[in-house]
């Protein structure tokens, strides 16, 4: 199969730039793109996706347009949608991603969807009606939090990450409604109508993000974090016949579609956090989701699998049973496998490739 084409999961790579810590540990690029291809080349491996962009691949501003704006435009259509931003920490997810507080302000991936999430909706008003409900929540060790709320959590940090302090509410619930929509019982949705109160809650979502320090690097996210918009639309009656009722002419359209953004918890694999106790479990639970979104999204790249109506492993944790009616079906799915140069993290780097290259 050609890439992307008749597929609902399409595969992007992000290179990042060399960073401060790794100029200044002299590292070396040891990534190469292959000049005018969507082709990674790493040692002996090479790999093809369907864009790369960073490293005198495709220019990094071109990410939003190839990627993410074809969901978003399939949004208005009624199709469900996820971006996922993978690879270890410091890859740059959260940059590219834009869920961070004070990076990627308006270059990141979110900050670009709100824009254009509003200058559309701005252009349809007088046909549509419309209604944006955010809600924001992170994944951690198997269990989903609300980031919009609070109360629900504290946050274990530094000298405290020992100890855990459980939510003071009732964790929240995945459900599945007999037509395959999937919601989340006990989750605050907040209603937005300007792009500043949306991007007010991805602010307030990101602060209240848990993170805990490890050796790779101390804003290190061992969680899956998950913002999604929610999208209703109704057509509006025409105003020529306002005043008339009983018009059986007049079919109310109505749509809703969500997109979920994800900024994936680092891919890196327990030991090179040279963790134990505790932060090893989660480690260990942060692979299980990471485990199976791979098994979901390589089932559902795969055109004979899914003729031969293989089973997708959903079920198998928390982020692929959340993410089930927006990975697959009608809906479409860009997965960003974000990767540092350095050849210090050549490692984590080929594993990211293997995995994305599984994706395709
Ligand atoms: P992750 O979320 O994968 O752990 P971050 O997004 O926090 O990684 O990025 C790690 C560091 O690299 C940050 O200091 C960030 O500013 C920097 N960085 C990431 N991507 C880029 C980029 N495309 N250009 C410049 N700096 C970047
Ligand atoms: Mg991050």
């Amino acid at each position: 199969m050609e890439a992307g084409e008749d597929c609902c999961v399409k595969v992007a790579v992000n290179i990042r730039p060399l960073i401060g810590d790794e100029r200044l540990l002299g590292c070396k690029d040891c990534v190469t793109v292959i000049s005018g291809k969507p082709q990674v080349q790493i040692g002996s491996h090479s790999f093809t996706f369907d864009h790369v962009y960073g490293s005198t691949g495709s220019p990094p501003s071109s990410l939003f347009e190839e990627c993410v704006s074809p969901l978003v435009d399939g949004l208005f259509q009624g199709y469900n949608a996820t971006v996922l931003a993978y690879g270890q920490t410091g890859s740059g997810k959260t940059y590219t991603m834009g869920t961070g507080i004070k990076e990627g302000c308006q270059t990141g991936i979110v900050p670009q969807v709100m824009n254009l999430l509003f200058n559309k909706i701005e252009t349809l008003k007088n046909q549509m009606e419309f209604q944006l409900h955010v809600s924001f929540i992170e994944i951690l060790k198997e269990e989903v939090r609300d980031l919009l709320d609070s109360t629900s959590f504290t946050k274990v940090e530094g000298a405290n990450a020992g100890k855990v302090t459980l939510p003071g509410k009732p964790p929240i619930q995945i459900r599945e409604s007999s037509n395959g929509v999937i919601t989340l019982a006990g989750s605050t949705e907040v209603s937005v109508s300007t792009p500043k109160e949306m991007a007010s809650c991805l602010e307030q979502g990101s602060l209240s993000r848990a993170t805990g320090s490890t050796n790779m690097n101390n804003q290190s996210s061992r969680s899956h974090a998950i913002f999604t918009i929610t999208l209703e639309q109704m057509r509006k009656l025409n105003p020529a016949f306002s005043g008339e009722s009983n018009n059986d002419n007049m079919s109310e359209e109505y749509l809703c579609a969500k997109l979920h953004l994800v900024d994936l918890a680092g891919s890196e694999r327990a030991k090179r956090t040279g963790s134990d106790g505790l932060r090893f479990r989660e480690g260990v639970y942060i692979n299980k989701g990471l485990l199976a979104l791979g098994n979901v999204i390589s089932a559902l790249g795969d055109e004979k699998k899914r003729r031969e109506g293989v089973h997708v492993p959903y079920r198998d944790s928390k982020l692929t049973r959340l993410l089930q009616d927006s990975l697959g079906g009608n809906s479409k799915t860009a997965m960003i496998a974000c990767i540092s140069p350095a050849d210090i993290n050549a490692e984590e780097t080929l594993n990211t490739l293997k995995y994305a290259n599984r994706a395709r």
